[in-house]
């Protein structure tokens, strides 16, 4: 990786700040450390593009499997702490399915994998993948079985057979699809690179020592597949944290490109297989393949993964506007809370219990919550008054009430004035609110 001063010489130095830097050699800095891109400045010359090309490349290769709308997108990572800026592309889950499962035993799977999806804060969480493992060893069984998966389910595939004469029939006949093929190994590198080559779809390549890894990598690029995903055959937590870690390390912080790309995981049924998922999502797993994930699991591990993969800097928001709870008319009052997701959601909740018709305007705070908003100046008695007025509130409901949260009374006679409205306190916590309208009915 060159340094800054050595990428600073190849920039056309003119200082315009265009590139969103001040100067070129703060965007020169920007750039030695993976935190912008050579596309963000547009003076830059033909020549110095090409000088400057390996350094703008992603430390971790994007690696894109399926395709259109269902396509899964794997690495370009930039970061090693998600508080330094953001992890971008989730921690992928695919459960696998084997061609030893007769055809009721595949629907039960499929249906299986697709009943684990799950709301929350307005964002739906779901699997993402099947993986389907060779078991018979017949290549004409598993091809079968392959366009069988294929037929039943739109969503990315993984291909899993460690002999490409056996895969080979498999691939061809789902190639369209641009599957995983996993995996190569020091055994049948060229066979499987071939194969991928030929087909045009990302291959795993497997080693627990790493350097074997880089080097498998290496070898897979000379054989003409680049798009490579690394498995580095975790067994258990502590190899799959020290694994990854190095991998990662190595990627970002030396940006060493051997081990550039995203990680595959195989995550065992049980206890321990729970304890490695929910490592390998916050430690660097790529994609993760079960065996088996119970409900109970998987809930958990998709809300651990949202959390992880939410932007620090821009907090989960509903879209500002008056939603009606427990079908209102013109006599329900008028509440309001702030755009945040998580506050929305609760309150949300929280008026459904009470069975009580309610107006909820959402006001835009950035996605700040209702405390958090008002001292930072952005819930104001003017935003809501422009909130109300912008969704027509005024018009739902004639009630003339506005039941403001307990957090916030000290904007009751702001609110009064700007919206001419009578103002309740509402309590401080959502929690109180089943009880408090009802008591106001
Ligand atoms: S846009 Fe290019 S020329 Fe302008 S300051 Fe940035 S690096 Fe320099």
């Amino acid at each position: 990786m060159p340094t800054a001063i050595e990428i600073f010489k190849h920039l056309p130095k003119k200082n315009c700040g265009e590139c969103k830097y001040p100067t070129c050699l703060a965007f020169a800095m920007q750039l030695a450390n993976n935190k912008a891109k050579l596309e963000d400045c547009p003076y830059l010359s033909d020549e110095g593009r090409a000088a400057l090309a390996g350094s703008s490349a992603p430390p971790i290769r994007l690696v894109r499997v399926g395709g259109g709308e269902n396509a899964l997108e794997m690495g370009d990572e930039t970061e090693l702490y998600r508080h330094d800026k953001r992890f971008f592309h989730p921690t992928a889950f695919a459960l696998r399915v084997a061609d030893d499962l007769d055809s009721e035993g595949l629907e039960g799977r499929l249906a299986y994998a697709r009943s684990l999806c799950f709301e929350r804060v307005g964002q739906v969480l779901r699997m993402d993948a099947v993986e389907v493992e060779c078991r018979s060893g017949d290549p004409e069984r598993f091809a079968s079985f392959v366009r069988t998966v294929a037929e039943a389910i739109e969503w990315p595939l993984m291909l899993r057979c460690g002999d490409p004469a056996v895969m080979s029939a498999a691939v061809e006949m789902v190639k369209d699809r641009r599957p995983l093929l996993h995996g190569a190994s020091t055994a049948n590198l060229k066979g499987m690179a071939a194969l991928a080559k030929a087909a045009g779809c990302p291959l795993v390549v497997c080693a627990a020592d790493l350097e074997e890894l880089a080097d498998l990598a290496a070898s897979a690029r000379q054989e003409g597949v680049e798009d490579l995903v690394l498995d580095p055959l975790a067994t258990n937590l502590k190899e799959l944290l020290e694994r990854c870690t190095v991998i990662r390390r190595s990627a970002i912080r030396k940006t060493f490109r051997g081990l550039g790309y995203p990680i595959y995981l195989g995550i065992p049924e049980g206890r321990d297989g729970m304890l490695m998922a929910s490592t390998a999502v916050m430690k660097y797993g790529s994609l993760l393949s079960f065996e088996g994930l119970p409900a109970a699991n998987a809930l958990p591990l998709m809300v651990l993964r949202q959390n992880i993969y939410t932007d620090p800097q821009v907090p989960i928001q509903v879209r500002p506007d008056l939603y009606p709870v427990n079908n209102p008319g013109p006599e329900a009052p008028l509440l309001f809370t702030t755009n945040f997701s998580l506050t929305y959601f609760t309150v949300l909740s929280d008026i459904e219990k009470s069975k009580v018709p309610v107006w909820l305007q959402v006001v835009d705070t950035e996605g700040l919550s209702v405390l958090t908003a008002y001292s930072a100046g952005k819930l104001t008695a003017g935003s809501v008054q422009a909130a109300l007025e912008a969704s027509g509130a005024l018009q739902r409901s004639s009630k003339g009430v506005l039941v403001i949260p307990g957090m916030v009374a000290r904007m009751s006679v702001k609110l009064n004035d700007a919206t001419g409205l009578h103002i309740i306190v509402g309590p401080k916590e959502s929690s109180g609110l089943p009880k408090f309208l009802r008591s106001l009915e």
